[in-house]
């Protein structure tokens, strides 16, 4: 495949990036990306996968636009509320760049329609608010091996991190970090915690940057690290993920 005189336009300031280049806008061309969730997260995530030139982008969210989502998920407009998120999505980024392949799937990632998606993928993206989802995608990962980048927010605070558990069976998977599922009655959500919208936009960013990184291989990950954002603080802190002897999923 080769670049059209449109692309090297459209891509130029990436692709005189050393680390990417020609053949690596190639790569991101020819590669399908799951995310999962139409909101918050997947706003900025989504965008700038699109915006790179990933080949595929599929979007999974089987609820609908609320009022009370524009505040942080940027891609819905009001005049799209109560349309399903994922095609909300789709039209948005469709517009940002007819080049990519968008598909839009109204539902909710599960254990049945996972054989649907996930074999096309060269990354899975965690861009949900649910810990169920969370614990299906780290089992997905395991089972498709690949990467699952991961991203969560609450109020000010957010985390980032790319778990490989798939590919290497000594690096830490979800459940390493979190082995048991928190009591929904004792957990704060965005709902009942709120959240702010460019805090949410900040690890989305980060999620999207990671993908890239595991989609050409290039720098280095945050496999086997969690970065923790304090955004009310400007705190920023990278802590240590290991692999857990008494994790539930990986023994
Ligand atoms: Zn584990």
């Amino acid at each position: 495949m080769t670049l059209t005189e449109s692309q090297i336009q459209r891509y130029s300031r990436q692709i005189i990036l050393r680390e990417i280049g020609g053949v690596g806008q190639e790569t991101l061309s020819q590669s399908t990306v799951l995310v999962v969730g139409a909101g918050a997260l997947a706003s900025p995530l989504a965008a700038y996968l699109v915006a790179a030139g990933v080949g595929h982008l599929i979007l999974m969210d089987g609820d609908k636009v609320e009022l009370s989502n524009l505040q942080r998920q940027f891609l819905h407009t009001t005049q799209r509320v109560g349309m399903a998120k994922a095609t909300s999505a789709a039209t948005a980024l469709s517009q940002l760049n007819p080049e990519v392949k968008i598909t839009a799937v109204e539902e909710r990632l599960t254990a049945d329609n996972a054989p649907q998606w996930l074999p096309q993928c060269q990354v899975l993206a965690d861009a949900t608010d649910n810990f169920a989802s969370r614990y299906l995608m780290n089992d997905l990962a395991r089972h498709y091996a690949i990467p699952l980048v991961s991203g969560a927010v609450l109020a000010f605070d957010g985390q980032v991190t790319v778990f490989r558990h798939g590919m290497d069976p000594k690096a830490p998977c979800y459940r390493c970090l979190y082995p048991q599922p928190p009591d929904p009655a004792a957990t704060p959500t965005c709902a009942t915690a709120g959240v702010l919208g460019p805090l949410a936009g900040m690890i989305g960013s980060l999620q999207a940057l990671e993908v890239i990184k595991c989609l050409l291989n290039i720098g280095d990950s945050l496999a086997g690290n969690l970065l923790l954002v304090s955004g009310l603080y400007g705190l920023f802190h990278k802590v240590t993920v290991d692999k857990n002897p008494h994790c539930p999923a990986c023994c």
